[in-house]
C-alpha cells in the first residue's frame, strides 16, 4: 500500500495497487490528485479536496469519515464507491458500467453514467443527483434511512424500499417505486393529478410521472394525506376472496381434493383446484423471475416488512403485520397456576407441575397467545373457524411439553372418527428443543435457540399456525384427508412467512419444476413431500397458491 501525505502529489497507478490518501494521525494532505489505473483500492482517508481519478476496471473507493470536498471519477467497469459517515461534500462519478455507491454520509452528489447504477442508502443523507447521462439507476433504502433527494437530469429512475419506513421524494421525471409498504410516505413537492390505476400499479401524473408498483386499492400515502386508488375487479379483495373460499370449505359434504375443488368451484370460476395451480405453474414459467413472479402474481413482497399473512398489507388490507406486530398481545402478563382455562369457548388443559420455562409458556398461553391465535384465525378465514361455532365438533385440547429432536417446533395432533370424519380429541405438543431458551421478556415469545443456521420462530407465530390446524380439525369433517398443501399453506396464511421461508419462496418461484413438484400430491403427508433446496416444500407452495388463487380471483371480472 502506498500511502499519499503530502499535497499536489500527483500519483499515476497502473494495475491492483492499494491507496491512502492521508492517516488518522497526520494533518490531511491537501489538493491531491490521485491518478490511478485499474482494479484499484482507495482509501481518502482524510484529505481536503482530493481528486480521485481512476481507470477502467473495477476498483473499490472508499471516503472515510474526515475527507472533505472528494472528487472522485471513475471509467468504464462496475465500482464501488462507498462515502463513509462522516465524509462532507463528496462528489462522485461513477462512469460506464455497472456502478454501486454506498452513502453512509450526510450528503453528496452522484453523476450517473451509462449502465445501470445502485445507490444504497445507508444513513439519513442529502443527495444531489445527475442523470443525464444514466441508463438507469435505483436506490435502495437500508437502516430506516431517509433521504433527501435533488435530482439534476431526466430519466426513469426506480426507488425500492427497505422494510423500515421509507421516504420516497420524487424529483422529476420518471420515478418508479418498488416494494411500497403501508408505513411509507411519498412526498411531492409540486402540483400532481389525480391518482389512476393501470393493472396493479397506481400511476400518479406529475411533469413526468410516478408509478407506484402493485398498489392497486392500497392505502397510499401521499404527502401525509392517506387515499385509497381502485379497487380489484371483481369487488372482493384477495383477503375476502380467502374467507368465501374457506367458508365453502367448511360446508361442503365431501372429502379430500374433492371438498377442496367444491369450495374452489363456490368461491372463484376456477372449476377445480389442478386448474389453479396449472394456472399458476403457467405464470410461473412465463415469468421466470421469482420475485416478480412472488410479487406480481402471488402478492408476496419478499423485501417490506409484511410477513404475509392474509390479513395483512401485501394481501390488499390496510395495516403492515409485521414478525413483531402479527400476532398482537396487549396487556400484561397473567400468572396461571390451575388446570385449565377457557378462552373463546376452548377449553385448554395445561400440565400439572410445570418447569421453568414451562410455566412462562403456560403464562403465555393463558394471557395472550391462545385468544391472539383464535382471533386472528378467524379475522383470517371467517366466522365458521371458531371453537363456539355450532359445528365444532371439539372444544377442548390438552397442552403437552415435548423434548424432541425433530424439525418440528410445536405440532397439533386429532383424533376423529373414522366413519363420520368428526374431531374429538386435540393435543397440541410444544416442542421444548426450540423453546427451553425462551426470552421470558419478550411477549412474542422470541428463543435464543439457534444452532446450525436453526433459528425458531417467535412462540406465538408458531402457536396460530398450530391452532389454524385445530380450529380446522374442529370444524371440518375429515380434515386429515385435505391435501398437504393447503393444511400447512393455511397455517401459514394465518401468519405469514414472506420472511421466515424466504428461501424456500425464491427456490420455488424461480423452478416452475419444483414448484409443481410441491403441489402435485393431494394425499401424500407433508413429510413425504422433498424438493431438492428446499426445506419446507409443501408449507411454501402452499402459501404461494393460497396467495395466488386470492389475487387472481380479485382480479377477475
Ligand atoms: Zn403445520
Amino acid at each position: 500500500m502506498k500511502i499519499i501525505s503530502t499535497g499536489r502529489t500527483l500519483v499515476s497507478g497502473s494495475r491492483d495497487e492499494q491507496f491512502q490518501i492521508g492517516a488518522p494521525n497526520i494533518s490531511p494532505p491537501q489538493f491531491v490528485t490521485l491518478q490511478g489505473g485499474a482494479n484499484n483500492f482507495i482509501n481518502n482517508c482524510n484529505g481536503h479536496n482530493a481528486l480521485i481519478k481512476v481507470g477502467d476496471g473495477d476498483n473499490v473507493i472508499i471516503n472515510s469519515d474526515s475527507a472533505v470536498n472528494a472528487t472522485v471519477i471513475c471509467s468504464t467497469g462496475d465500482d464501488s464507491i462507498v462515502n463513509s459517515t462522516g465524509a462532507k461534500n463528496s462528489s462522485i462519478v461513477t462512469g460506464n458500467g455497472s456502478d454501486t455507491v454506498d452513502i453512509w454520509s450526510a450528503d453528496a452528489t452522484i453523476k450517473f453514467g451509462n449502465g445501470s447504477n445502485l445507490v444504497r442508502i445507508c444513513a439519513d443523507t442529502k443527495l444531489s443527483l445527475d442523470v443525464s447521462t444514466s441508463d438507469s439507476y435505483e436506490l435502495k433504502y437500508f437502516n430506516g434511512a431517509k433521504a433527501d433527494v435533488t435530482r439534476i437530469n431526466g430519466g426513469t429512475y426506480t426507488l425500492r424500499g427497505s422494510a423500515d419506513e421509507n421516504i420516497f421524494d420524487y424529483a422529476g421525471g420518471n420515478m418508479i417505486i418498488e416494494s411500497y409498504g403501508g408505513e411509507d410516505l411519498i412526498r411531492i413537492r409540486q402540483p400532481f393529478g389525480t391518482a389512476k390505476v393501470s393493472g396493479d400499479d397506481v400511476i400518479i401524473p406529475v411533469d413526468g410521472s410516478i408509478v407506484v408498483k402493485n398498489a392497486r386499492a392500497h392505502t397510499l400515502n401521499i404527502n401525509g394525506h392517506k387515499t385509497i386508488v381502485g379497487s380489484y375487479a371483481s369487488g372482493s379483495t384477495p383477503q375476502q376472496v380467502i374467507k368465501k373460499f374457506m367458508a365453502a370449505l367448511d360446508r361442503t359434504k365431501l372429502r379430500g381434493i374433492s371438498a377442496v375443488d367444491e369450495a374452489v368451484r363456490k368461491s372463484s370460476k376456477f372449476s377445480e383446484a389442478d386448474e389453479v395451480i396449472a394456472c399458476m405453474i403457467n405464470d410461473c414459467k412465463r415469468l421466470r423471475n421469482a420475485d416478480k413472479f412472488l410479487r406480481d402474481c402471488c402478492n408476496i413482497i419478499l423485501d417490506n416488512a409484511d410477513t404475509g399473512a392474509i390479513t395483512g398489507w401485501d394481501a390488499g388490507n390496510s395495516i403492515v403485520k409485521t414478525n413483531e406486530s402479527i400476532v398482537d398481545e396487549r396487556g400484561a402478563l397473567k400468572i396461571f397456576r390451575g388446570q385449565s382455562f377457557i378462552v373463546n369457548g376452548l377449553k385448554v388443559n395445561v400440565p400439572s407441575n410445570p418447569r421453568g420455562v414451562q410455566q412462562n409458556i403456560i403464562n403465555g398461553l393463558y394471557t395472550w397467545w391462545v385468544k391472539n391465535a383464535l382471533d386472528l384465525i378467524e379475522e383470517s378465514y371467517g366466522v365458521a373457524y371458531r371453537f363456539d361455532a355450532p359445528g365444532a365438533s371439539v372444544r377442548e385440547i390438552n397442552v403437552e411439553f415435548i423434548n424432541d429432536d425433530t424439525s418440528a417446533l410445536a405440532t397439533v395432533n386429532h383424533r376423529y372418527n373414522t366413519s363420520n370424519g368428526r374431531a374429538n380429541a386435540l393435543t397440541l405438543r410444544i416442542n421444548m428443543k426450540y423453546y427451553n431458551e425462551l426470552n421470558s421478556h419478550d411477549v412474542n415469545g422470541s428463543t435464543a435457540y439457534n444452532r446450525g443456521n436453526i433459528r425458531a420462530s417467535f412462540l406465538d407465530r408458531t402457536l396460530a399456525h398450530e391452532f389454524t390446524h385445530a380450529v380446522m380439525a374442529a370444524n371440518i369433517d375429515f380434515f386429515s384427508d385435505l391435501p398437504a398443501w393447503l393444511k400447512e399453506g393455511t397455517a401459514e396464511l394465518t401468519h405469514g412467512i414472506s420472511d421466515e421461508r424466504r428461501n424456500d419462496l425464491e427456490t420455488l418461484a424461480g423452478d416452475p419444476n419444483k414448484l409443481y413438484n410441491a403441489l402435485k400430491s393431494h394425499t401424500a403427508d407433508a413429510a413425504q413431500i422433498h424438493v431438492k433446496n428446499v426445506l419446507a416444500p409443501v408449507y411454501a407452495a402452499g402459501f404461494m397458491l393460497l396467495h395466488y388463487f386470492a389475487k387472481k380471483v380479485a382480479n377477475m371480472r
